[in-house]
């Protein structure tokens, strides 16, 4: 993406939300996480606990002793979201119920049929808030574009009952203890946010007092995790503030690795953002680790903004694409060519683990971009190929439609797929839908294109008119640049004809 914009954007404002830590088996405890679904616009295919959003009517179930309203209501609607979730009631008078009166009133509820007050009423149950435990609360990084202000409470599981996740909002749900959960996390095979992190590491240290634990640690020390989101174990998310593309307002910057580690665009021009990276890699290097080089994905100013001053600062090497390193020659220093196919090894003695990612040329945004494949988890680093939210500009003549579809196959050829960690927004756990999405997407654009081609539409901005109507008009000019990548390609493919700044069918 390259840039549009210089203004620091608003972040979004969280919404409510309540999550609940379910335990069980306290002589070897257990702890419950969900896989939530892979069509949830918010961490599809992650890892966490079961919770859900405020509803307005939780403020109309009455709440014993409660220290609060406030209180009270998020801790009404913990209790509702993992009931409609997992099938687990806590509520005084529960074990009156038989499993199958459970299960229709859970039914009930979840076809609207009945409201939980009503519910609880009709079958003579009341909340008692101290059946709660009381854990941080964590509001999603204002970098994030769907935000949540997340109470977290955990509960031991009342006797006689067991989870069960219908799907829908969740994928499954299991049962485990903390240490094991955290060991997946560290195999690779799950994505998990901070403070799902920061609870399995409580409970796994002393669940007795992990929620002691968990506030014991200083407001500061949660703010700077926050700018080193670990979703997967060795893979650092610190996502900076950079001039890019709206709905973009900051662009990922990864840094991967164990005992050596790699920073992959440190993209900010801004000295704030920059002192934020500073403080990590500070941090890293307090740990004992080396920062072994930068590297770039590709030339676009928001992913390079950052290069000079960290690889000056703390004396660390530049590595890039030759095409790269050739464009931005005048700008950065490249110290070394990453070349197609190329490994980069990075290792850590205390867990015997290695990072092994390997360089994959992938132009069509850029003509020097690169994507990194990391072989043991399947994570990719997509850069500007695939992003979180938002499109890609394909930008003729730096940009190639053909080229780019191209890289998008290559993506799909790799035979383990687990993650995109994108240069933009939130990581994405259900990898190989979404790299097909942008495919399908590309494919009925030009179809489009093509067909408004035909209809008689000559110039890039009738066509953008014509095509683009779920794009707002102030991206417009951009959609222009996408059109005319696309039109190369159909003139190369014989589809099209060019005269000037007019194009018709040939057939
Ligand atoms: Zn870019």
């Amino acid at each position: 993406m390259q840039i549009t914009n210089d203004q620091p954007p608003r972040p979004v404002t969280p919404k409510d939300a309540a999550a609940m830590i379910l335990l069980r088996d306290p002589d070897d405890p257990k702890v419950y996480w969900v896989k939530r679904a892979r069509t949830l616009r918010f961490m599809a295919s992650y890892h966490a606990f079961p919770g859900g959003q405020r509803d307005e009517a939780d403020a109309e179930v009455p709440v014993r002793a409660a220290e609060s309203l406030e209180d009270a209501v998020m801790r009404v609607a913990a209790i509702r979201e993992i009931f409609e979730e997992t099938g687990i009631l806590i509520a005084e008078g529960v074990e009156r119920l038989t499993a199958s009166r459970l299960t229709e009133l859970r039914e009930d509820l979840c076809a609207d049929r009945v409201s939980f007050r009503e519910m609880l009423e009709s079958e003579g149950l009341t909340i008692d808030p101290h059946r709660l435990i009381e854990a941080p609360r964590w509001v999603t990084p204002a970098t994030m574009p769907r935000r949540y202000d997340t109470r977290f409470y955990a509960a031991w599981l009342p006797e006689g009952q067991d989870a069960h996740v219908i799907p829908g909002e969740l994928e499954e749900g299991e049962w485990l203890r903390p240490h094991e959960a955290l060991q997946r996390w560290v195999d690779g095979s799950c994505l998990i946010v901070t403070p799902i992190f920061a609870a399995l590491q409580a409970l796994s240290e002393d669940i007795e007092n992990f929620t002691d634990r968990m506030f014991s640690v200083s407001q500061e020390e949660r703010d700077h995790l926050e700018t080193r989101v670990e979703m997967r174990y060795g893979f650092y998310l610190c996502a900076l503030r950079t001039p890019t593309i709206p709905p973009a307002t900051h662009t990922n910057c990864y840094i991967i690795g164990g005992d050596e580690m790699v920073v992959i665009d440190p993209g900010s021009p801004y000295p704030d953002q920059q002192a934020i990276l500073d403080r990590n890699i500070e941090r890293f290097i307090d740990e004992g680790r080396k920062i072994r080089e930068i590297l770039i994905t590709h030339l676009h100013p928001d992913h390079i903004g950052g290069v000079n001053h960290l690889a000056s600062k703390f004396n660390i090497p530049v590595a890039a694409h030759r095409l790269t390193a050739d464009a931005i020659g005048d700008q950065i220093r490249v110290d070394r060519f990453i070349e197609d196919g190329e490994l980069i090894e990075l290792t850590e003695a205390k867990t015997g683990l290695t990072w092994r990612l390997r360089a994959m040329w992938t132009p069509g945004h850029a003509k020097g971009h690169l994507s990194l494949y990391e072989e043991r988890t399947g994570t990719l680093i997509t850069g500007d190929c695939v992003v979180g939210f938002g499109t890609v500009v394909i930008a003729p003549p730096e940009g190639n439609m053909r080229e780019y579809l191209e890289s998008l196959n290559q993506y799909l050829e790799l035979p383990k797929l687990t993650a995109l960690m994108p240069g933009h927004g939130p990581v994405i756990a259900d990898a190989r839908a979404k790299i097909e999405e942008y495919i399908a997407h590309r494919h009925e654009r030009e179809s489009n294109i093509l067909k408004a081609v035909r209809e008689g539409a000559v110039t890039l901005s009738s066509i953008v008119e014509k095509v683009y109507t779920d794009v707002p008009q102030a991206m417009h000019k951009l959609a222009e640049q996408s059109v005319l990548a696309h039109l190369e390609k159909l003139e190369d493919e014989g589809v099209v004809r060019r005269d000037g700044e007019a194009f018709f069918a040939t057939s």
